[in-house]
């Protein structure tokens, strides 16, 4: 359980766990329902704003927990929708979270930690270096903080939509899915977090916080063998793998984790994976490096790769940072190589462009706190263009 100042933070806490403490407070388990409902689909931090439940009841809350998101640094809304939030995690460290809102879903990318070990060669964060994990709380909070501003900038339309005589907390429940997609693809490598990244996507999935279906739920890894195998005995949610190579004396250098976990164990892993999910299939995401992993001889062994498991490929346009030293693959060469996957029945993507005006601010901030993340540039957007739905 997450405390701050000796205080439970709520955030942090997924139901079984809210059960066992409100218990020990001497409350019926169905309280930890009506708590959860008005903190995560309300949005209430007040606990006196907590009608249903009895006054003793609020002011032991009042006594004992608190609602804490990590504090906002700036918040910036790009000029097609997109939104990106730079969190304070203390210690001179910032974390990114961004929204991709479209016609049919509103997609939030989340960061897990401040810093990655895992050092890819392409990635920013990787560059960085590891500071520390983020506790449940501030996984969940980055949540809760998006939908709490995503709703403040539309309380008239959506108040009309809602019809005449509507609360406001009945509006913010219905809105629930203006963030219908979570992809753990923000800073840090959620699977080497699990302890406290478990306890989030619980909340994310559950039916009186977040109720976000299981497969609108993505955890991206860079392969983490052991804890994808945990993931999937836990809460198998929608996997997305950081392949980026096609053979192990490439992935060695642009992933170092691949040494520990070359390609055939992570092929494995993600087969056993999907044992528990059948039918569901494995994101390969493929960052397209100029001259590095983008050749048509690359293509042809991804082909190979892709062929031994049920998956789709998403091809990221790099995006580039001074001391990374590398490039990104021009149009017409993702083009090709594209090309020659889906010739070979390969379902492929290509990531999309948003949000760059805000990019470059993202950039300026770089001066003042440790953000160099750059994750709504990588992200972009986590709609692809599809170039074709092959069936493999
Ligand atoms: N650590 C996890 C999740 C965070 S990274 C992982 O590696 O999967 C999310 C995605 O952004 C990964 O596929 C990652 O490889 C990609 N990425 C990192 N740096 C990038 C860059 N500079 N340009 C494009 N994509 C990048
Ligand atoms: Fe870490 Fe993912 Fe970046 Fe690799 S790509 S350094 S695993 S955040």
């Amino acid at each position: 359980m997450t405390t701050t100042d000796q205080r439970i933070n709520l955030l942090g806490v997924e139901s079984n766990s809210l059960v066992r403490q409100v218990g020990a407070w001497g409350n019926k388990p169905f309280r930890a329902k009506q708590l959860l409902r008005w903190v995560h689909q309300r949005g209430i931090a007040d606990f006196d704003q907590m009608t249903d439940l009895a006054k003793g009841f609020r002011s032991t809350l009042t006594e004992n927990c608190t609602l804490q998101t990590p504090p906002v640094i700036t918040q910036k809304v790009s000029t097609d929708g997109t939104r990106k939030w730079l969190f304070d995690v203390g210690n001179n460290n910032a974390v990114e979270t961004v929204f991709i809102p479209e016609d049919d879903r509103g997609t939030l990318c989340i960061s897990s930690q401040a810093g990655c070990t895992v050092a890819c060669r392409f990635c920013s964060t990787g560059h960085q270096g590891f500071n520390r994990n983020l506790t449940t709380a501030e996984i969940v909070g980055q949540l809760w903080q998006a939908r709490h501003d995503i709703m403040q900038d539309m309380p008239a339309a959506r108040l009309a939509a809602a019809g005449e005589g509507a609360t406001s907390a009945a509006t913010h429940e219905q809105d629930l899915r203006v963030i219908s997609n979570v992809v753990m693809m923000g800073m840090g490598e959620p699977l080497l977090n699990y302890d406290q990244l478990l306890p989030a996507l619980q909340l994310m999935l559950d039916d009186n916080a977040y109720g976000l279906s299981r497969r609108r739920v993505t955890v991206s890894t860079s392969g983490v063998v052991p804890f994808m195998d945990r993931l999937a005995h836990d809460c198998p949610v929608a996997l997305a793998v950081s392949l980026h190579a096609p053979n192990d004396a490439l992935r060695d250098q642009l992933v170092p984790l691949n040494r520990k976990y070359p390609l055939a164990e992570l092929i494995a892993a993600c087969n056993r994976y999907l044992e528990r999910a059948p039918r569901d299939f494995i994101t390969f995401e493929y960052v397209m490096l100029d001259g590095v992993n983008d050749s048509d001889e690359h293509a042809r062994q991804l082909v190979e790769i892709t062929r031994q498991v049920k998956c789709k490929l998403n091809l990221i346009p790099f995006n580039p940072f001074p001391e990374s030293g590398l490039g990104r693959s021009s149009n017409a060469r993702i083009r090709q190589f594209s090309s020659l996957l889906v010739d070979q029945g390969v379902i492929t993507t290509v990531r999309k462009t948003r949000g760059e005006d805000i990019d470059a601010a993202c950039g300026q901030l770089a001066g003042d706190v440790k953000d160099r993340t750059r994750i709504s540039e990588r992200m972009q957007a986590f709609k692809s263009i599809p170039i074709t739905e092959i069936s493999s």
